[in-house]
C-alpha cells in the first residue's frame, strides 16, 4: 500500500491532518506525520523528522509526501536526499495539505498506486472549487493562460554559458520593456512560461545550442521580438561564442595538512561540519586563530515571531522594504563597479531583476493575503524560489539560489531592522563568505575581524592581497562546506596550512593559542627590528621594499619599515571613475607619495589594466580569453595617450624623486622599443632629462627565457611571481579550481626566476620579485638564494621577511635554492626555503 506522509510547521496541524485522513482510510493505512522542528512546540519543520516519517511508511509500493509552505519543501526535498536508496520511489506533492491527504488517503486506501495516489491527491481542490463555483481555481494561479500569439520567433542561445543569470535578467528586462505579453518556452522542452519572471526564465534551463521559441501578444508584440532577436544576437549581452564552455570538473585540491588533532576530513555537501571536522583550502594569508565564526551575510533564518498586521499594511511594508532593499543593491553596485568594474557589478542587475521577479512575489503578496507576515511572507517565497533553483540540473544554475536568499535576506532585513551590511561585526569573530568581492573586503572591519574563510578565491585573488595587506590570517577556496558552519562556532583558521577546524578539542586549541603567542612575539620582534636595513645573516644586502595600491599606503608602509616601494600599482588612479585622470593629477598623487616615501626609491609601473582588472574608464571589446588578451602593457600601447600621459606625469616627478619606471606583461622586445619610444617622444615634449630607470615586470614565460636578450635594453626586472606562475603553470589566477597549479613557489617558475636572474647578471642588471610569493619567508629565502636583491610584498610583511632574511646565511639559501629547483612539487620546494627559518 502507498504510503503517505504529512508535513507541516505546525506539529498540531500535521497530527489533526493524518487524523482526518484516516477517517477517510482503511485501518491499515501507513499514514505519518511530520510535523514542527526538534524542539516541542517550536514552529518550522525538520528533515530529519520528515526522513524519519518516510522510512516508517516505505514500502515497494512508494510514499506520496504532501507538504504545507516554504520551508516543508525544503525539508522534503533534504529529506528524500538524505534517504538515498529507498525500496520504493517517494513522490514530493503539490496538493493542498488537507484536501490532498484526505484525497490522497481515501486513494492509498483502496489500494492505487503511487501515480494515481498523486493524482488523486492533485486534484483534490477540484471537489470543492466545483462545490462553489470557481472555476480552474485548482490550476497554480502563478501563470495566467496565454492569450493568442501576434509574433513569434525561433531565437537560438549562442553565449557560451547559456540564460544563466545575468543574460536571463537581460532577457526578462527586454521583454518587461514593452506593452505586450510575452511567453518562452525551450524547444524540446517544457510548456512556455511568463518571460516576465527571471526564476520562470532561468529554469528553462537553456545552455548554449539551445532554441528559444518566444512568442508575444499585445500592442507591441512584434517589437519585442525583434529586440529579443537582437538580444539574442549580441549573445543576451556576454557576446556570441563559437562553442559551449567546457564542463566543469572536480575540483583540484591541495592534500590536507593537518598538523595537530585526529581530524576528519570534511566533504563539501551536507549539514553543519561536526566538531573536530577540518576543511582544507588555500593557505591566502599567515597566522592561526581561533574565535567564532561569523557569516559575512548573516545566515539567513527565519525571522523573528510577531502577530500580523492587517494584509493591507503588511503588503505596504513589503513593498517598502523592496524599495529600500532597490536602493541597497543599486548602492552596491555602483561601489563595486567603480573598484572592480562594470562587469563584476552586473550580478547586481540580475538581484534588481529578481526583486521583481513574480515567481517571488506572487507567493509572497498571496501569503500576506491569507494572513502572514510580510518577513515571513518573503522568506518564504525566497526559500521556496531558491529550492527551484537548487533542482535545476545545472550547476551554475543551481548556484543562483544563493542570489535568491541574498535578495531575499536583503527585504527581510529591511523588513525586521536587521543589520543586513555585511561588513559589521558586533563581536570579534572570522568572518566566513562565499566570496569575498573587493567591495566586502574594503569594507571589513579589521578591529572586529580576526581572520578570513571563503568558499572560492585563490591565494593571489584581490581578497587575499587585502588580507594579506591587513595582516589577517586567510583561508581560501575551502569549498560550499564551510558556508555550513554555524554562525558562532568556534573554529580555528590556520592560514599557514589553510585549514579550518570546526570546534577544536581543548588541546589542538591549546596548541594553537601557543602558536599564535610565538607567532605574535616573532612579530613583535620583528617590528622592533623592522627599520634594520635587509641583510642576510651574513650581511648580504637584500632591499625590501613594499607593493603601494594606493597613495595613503605609502606613510604606513615606512613605518613598516619598508625601505622604499617596489610596485606601484597605477591602476588605484583609474579605478573609481569614468574619465581618464589627467596627467596633472596623476603627477600630483606620484608626488604626494614620492614625498611621504623621504627620499627612498619609487617603482612607478605604468597601468596595468585589462584581464582581472577592468577598468570603466577604457571598456574594452570582449575577448574569449582576456588573460591571454589585450591587457597590460600591450592595452597601453594601443592606447599610447595613456601611456604618453603617465610617463609624462613619471618623468615631472622624476626631477625631484628618485623615481623608477616599470612596464607590466611585457613579452617581447619590440614591445620594450615602443615603450621606450614613448618615453622619448615624452622626454621631447617635457624637455625633462631627469635619470630614470627603465625596467620591466617579467611575468611572462617568454620574457623569462629571453633575458639574457632583454637585459641589455632595461636597467632592471622584477618579476611578477602571480601572473608569471599563472602563465607558466597554464592556470588562471583566480580559479581556486586550479588552486594547487597556483600555490607556489612552483620549481618551473622557480627555474624561470633562475634564468631571468642569470639574464641579468650578464648585463650587470638587477632583479627584484614583487608577486604575493616575496612576502612569503620560505619563498623569500629561496629567492634570495637565486640572485634576487630586491624583495617588494604587502607592507604589512615587510618586518617578518627581513626578520626570516636576517636569520639566513646566503650560502644555505642558496643551496636550499638549487634543491628547490630540483624539487618535485611547490611544496616540496617550498619546505626546503621553510627548514632554514
Ligand atoms: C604579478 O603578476 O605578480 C604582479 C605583481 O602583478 P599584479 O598582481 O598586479 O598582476
Ligand atoms: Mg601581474
Amino acid at each position: 500500500m502507498v504510503g503517505i506522509v504529512v508535513v507541516s510547521h505546525s506539529e498540531a496541524l500535521a497530527e489533526g491532518v493524518v487524523a482526518l485522513a484516516r477517517e477517510m482510510g482503511s485501518a491499515e493505512l501507513a499514514l505519518e506525520a511530520a510535523g514542527g522542528t526538534d524542539e516541542p512546540g517550536v514552529l518550522g519543520t525538520s528533515a530529519e523528522k520528515v526522513q524519519a516519517a518516510v522510512e516508517r511508511v516505505m514500502s515497494p509500493d512508494g510514499v506520496l509526501v504532501l507538504m504545507d509552505l516554504g520551508s516543508a519543501l525544503m525539508s522534503a526535498e533534504f529529506a528524500v536526499e538524505l534517504l538515498g536508496d529507498t525500496p520504493g520511489k517517494v513522490v514530493l506533492s503539490e496538493a493542498p495539505l488537507v484536501e490532498g491527504a484526505v484525497a490522497a488517503a481515501a486513494a492509498a486506501g483502496g489500494g492505487a498506486s503511487l501515480e494515481e495516489v498523486a493524482a488523486e491527491a492533485r486534484g483534490a481542490l477540484a471537489m470543492k472549487s466545483s462545490q462553489l463555483g470557481v472555476p480552474g481555481a485548482a490550476a497554480p494561479a502563478l501563470e495566467a493562460p496565454a492569450p493568442p500569439a501576434d509574433a513569434e520567433a525561433s531565437i537560438p542561445v549562442r553565449n557560451a554559458i547559456g540564460l544563466h543569470a545575468r543574460p536571463a535578467a537581460r532577457f526578462v528586462e527586454t521583454a518587461r520593456g514593452f506593452d505586450a505579453d510575452v511567453r518562452v518556452a525551450k524547444a524540446g522542452g517544457g510548456p512556455p512560461v511568463g518571460a516576465r519572471s527571471l526564476t520562470n526564465v532561468v529554469a528553462l534551463g537553456a545552455r548554449f545550442g539551445d532554441t528559444l521559441v518566444v512568442s508575444a501578444s499585445g500592442p507591441q508584440a512584434s517589437e519585442v521580438i525583434a529586440a529579443l532577436e537582437e538580444l539574442a544576437d549580441e549573445g543576451f549581452g556576454d557576446g556570441v561564442a563559437a562553442q559551449p564552455p567546457p564542463r566543469p570538473v572536480a575540483p583540484v585540491r591541495s592534500p590536507p595538512s593537518v598538523s595537530v588533532g585526529a581530524p576528519r576530513e570534511q566533504d563539501d555537501r551536507g549539514g553543519p561540519p561536526e566538531a573536530g571536522a577540518v576543511l582544507t583550502g588555500v593557505p591566502a594569508s599567515a597566522g592561526v586563530v581561533v574565535g567564532p565564526a561569523h557569516h559575512l551575510h548573516g545566515a539567513f533564518a527565519p525571522p523573528p515571531e510577531r502577530a500580523a498586521e492587517d494584509p493591507e499594511s503588511e503588503q505596504e511594508r513589503l513593498g517598502e522594504a523592496i524599495a529600500t532593499a532597490r536602493t541597497a543593491i543599486e548602492r552596491d553596485r555602483d561601489t563595486l563597479a567603480a573598484r572592480a568594474g562594470k562587469a563584476e557589478a552586473a550580478i547586481f542587475n540580475a538581484h534588481l531583476v529578481l526583486l521583481e521577479d513574480e515567481a517571488l512575489l506572487e507567493p509572497a503578496y498571496r501569503a500576506i493575503e491569507a494572513g502572514a507576515r510580510a518577513e515571513r511572507a518573503f522568506y518564504d517565497a525566497a526559500q521556496e524560489v531558491a529550492a527551484r533553483y537548487r533542482a535545476l540540473e545545472e550547476p551554475l544554475l543551481q548556484e543562483r539560489a544563493a542570489d535568491v536568499l541574498d535578495v531575499g535576506r536583503r527585504v527581510v532585513s529591511a523588513l525586521t531592522g536587521g543589520d543586513s551590511d555585511s561588513a559589521r561585526l558586533a563581536v570579534e569573530g572570522i568572518v566566513i563568505a562565499g566570496e569575498l568581492t573587493p567591495a566586502d573586503a574594503a569594507a571589513l572591519d579589521p578591529a572586529k575581524v580576526i581572520g578570513i574563510a571563503t568558499a572560492h578565491g585563490t591565494a593571489t585573488a584581490h581578497a587575499a592581497i587585502l588580507a594579506r595587506a591587513l595582516a589577517l590570517p586567510a583561508v581560501l577556496g575551502i569549498g560550499e562546506g564551510v558556508l555550513a558552519i554555524e554562525d558562532g562556532m568556534t573554529v580555528l583558521l590556520d592560514g599557514d596550512q589553510g585549514t579550518v577546524q570546526v570546534d577544536p578539542p581543548a588541546d589542538v586549541r591549546r596548541e594553537a593559542s601557543e602558536r599564535r603567542e610565538r607567532a605574535e612575539r616573532r612579530r613583535i620582534q620583528a617590528r622592533e627590528r623592522a627599520h634594520e636595513l635587509g641583510a642576510t645573516r651574513d650581511g648580504t644586502r637584500i632591499e625590501v621594499v613594499a607593493n603601494l595600491g594606493s597613495a595613503k599606503e605609502a606613510a604606513r608602509a615606512v613605518e613598516l619599515g619598508a625601505e622604499g616601494v617596489g610596485l606601484l600599482r597605477t591602476e588605484f588612479l583609474f579605478l573609481d571613475r569614468a574619465e581618464l585622470p589627467s596627467e596633472d593629477e596623476q603627477a600630483a598623487t606620484l608626488r604626494e607619495i614620492a614625498t611621504a616615501l623621504d627620499g627612498r626609491p619609487l617603482v612607478v609601473r605604468t597601468l596595468d589594466a585589462g584581464a582581472d582588472k577592468p577598468l570603466p574608464a577604457l571598456p574594452m571589446p570582449p575577448e574569449a580569453n582576456p588573460f591571454l588578451g589585450v591587457r597590460g602593457l600591450r592595452l597601453t600601447l594601443e592606447r599610447t595617450d595613456v601611456l604618453t600621459s603617465q610617463l609624462r606625469a613619471i618623468l615631472r616627478v622624476a626631477a625631484e624623486h628618485p623615481i623608477k619606471v616599470m612596464l607590466p606583461m611585457v613579452a617581447t622586445l619590440d614591445e620594450i622599443r615602443a615603450a621606450r619610444a614613448v618615453l622619448e617622444q615624452a622626454r621631447a615634449d617635457t624637455g625633462i632629462d631627469a635619470p630614470l630607470e627603465f625596467g620591466i615586470m617579467v611575468e611572462v614565460p617568454a620574457a623569462a627565457l629571453t633575458a639574457a636578450r632583454l637585459a641589455a635594453h632595461v636597467d632592471f626586472f622584477s618579476l611578477g611571481t602571480n601572473d608569471l606562475t599563472q602563465y607558466t603553470m597554464a592556470a588562471e589566477r583566480g580559479n581556486e579550481r586550479l588552486a594547487a597549479l597556483l600555490t607556489g613557489p612552483q620549481p618551473a617558475v622557480l627555474r624561470l626566476v633562475a634564468e631571468t636572474v642569470a639574464g641579468a647578471r650578464a648585463h650587470g642588471r638587477w632583479v627584484g620579485v614583487c608577486g604575493e610569493l616575496a612576502g612569503d619567508p620560505p619563498s623569500a629565502v629561496l629567492f634570495a638564494g637565486l640572485g634576487v636583491t630586491e624583495l617588494s610584498m604587502a607592507p604589512a610583511l615587510v618586518p617578518e621577511v627581513k626578520e626570516a632574511l636576517r636569520g639566513v646565511e646566503l650560502a644555505d639559501a642558496r643551496a636550499a635554492a638549487l634543491k628547490a629547483l630540483e624539487a618535485d612539487t611547490a611544496v616540496a620546494a617550498r619546505a626546503l626555503g621553510a627548514a632554514l627559518l
